[in-house]
């Protein structure tokens, strides 16, 4: 199916809103179209609506023509916005995997759309057959998460492109994690198939989640859309300024990110080692899921001590597991201590 043809009637016919920055673009004059305050601080002008110069940035950062990038107040945002252009409330459903991010459930029942969660095996391997037997007419989306949150794990590539292959709406493929993975993820498919949609964010790897950047990259007609749907200054000023001059040294998140691959290669061996874990799951991501026999003693034993981790112990197909991020070498350290006491 086009692409045009999946968003919802209402998102097709909208009249969007424009901003008095989209009537004026120059850089120099005398502002007296946005009804702000006249007295210079820093911030008593109205952002960039379209982030034009950090599209540009980003543009440059991940190969991908700035037409295809959409940036949300978080992933979370382009997640929600994905439910609102192509879902008809109470209509269309959407299909997802099982477990996964709580986000793809929760943004499916704030805009009452039917959520058909697929369950993962137990290694939380993607089933393209299962995926596809869960859909029907009325399904406008998939979303995937690969690496999967909570698992760690990446998604078999070849199922991916089974479902992009054979799902006539739109394929979410959340890559929140992919800068931890071995992996290019699905970005350069992205030409390829119109209905694709990558989610990425600059919360993880990159260091920012206190400033609120998600990114989506999909067809420009999708971008396009999403766009008008948004609120007009969804990324604030503050953020669009520090999100450039953090991107003006990718060297140093590279190096955060290969010293957080190698803790990671450190500490997987070692919390295997330990009697009280049962299984240590093979990650893709900066976190493990590690199953134990008492889960809960365990999390409130290190919340004693001062080392929170993610109870996910009763999640299906996650029974008896914690969630660890991989910190700091001195964090990882302490939390060894910890659990070796235990
Ligand atoms: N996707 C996944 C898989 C995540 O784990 C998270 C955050 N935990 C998000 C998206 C949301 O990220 P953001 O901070 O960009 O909203």
């Amino acid at each position: 199916m086009e692409v045009r043809n999946l968003f919802r009637e209402n998102i097709r016919n909208l009249a969007p809103y424009s901003t008095a920055r989209d009537e004026y673009q120059g850089e120099l004059g005398i502002y007296l179209d946005a009804n702000e305050n006249p007295y210079e601080n820093g911030y008593n002008r109205y952002p960039d609506p379209h982030q034009r110069e950090l599209k540009r940035r980003l543009s440059e950062v991940k190969g991908i023509d700035p037409s295809r990038i959409f940036i949300g107040n978080g992933s979370d945002e382009a997640i929600d916005l994905i439910y609102r252009v192509f879902c008809e409330p109470r209509i269309h459903n959407v299909v997802s995997i099982a477990p996964s991010y709580g986000m793809y459930s929760v943004a499916a029942a704030t805009n009452d759309v039917e959520f058909r969660p697929v369950q993962l095996n137990e290694n939380f391997e993607l089933s393209a057959a299962d995926i596809l037997s869960a859909a029907d007419e009325n399904t406008r989306a998939v979303f995937l998460c690969s690496p999967n949150n909570p698992s760690g794990n990446l998604l078999d590539a070849g199922q991916v492109r089974e479902i992009l292959d054979r799902f006539p709406g739109i394929v979410v493929v959340d890559e929140a994690y992919i800068d931890f993975a071995d992996s290019p993820g699905l970005l350069p498919l992205l030409n390829d198939y119109p209905r694709l949609i990558v989610l990425q964010t600059l919360s993880k790897a990159w260091g920012m989640a206190g400033l609120r950047l998600g990114l989506a990259f999909a067809d420009p007609e999708i971008v396009a859309t999403m766009s008008q749907v948004k609120y007009p200054y969804n990324i604030n000023g503050i953020t669009q300024r520090i999100v450039l001059d953090q991107l003006a040294d990718p060297q140093k998140v590279s190096e955060e990110v290969a010293e957080i691959d190698r803790e990671r290669e450190r500490l997987l061996p070692a919390l295997e080692a330990l009697p009280l874990i049962r299984k240590v799951f093979p990650t893709d991501a900066n976190f493990v899921l590690v199953r134990v026999d008492d889960p809960r003693g365990v999390y409130n034993t290190l919340i004693n001590e001062g080392v929170i981790v993610r109870d996910r112990s009763r999640i299906k197909g996650c029974e008896g597991c914690l969630r660890i991020t991989i910190g700091t070498p001195a964090e990882n350290r302490k939390l060894m201590e910890i659990l070796k006491e235990l």
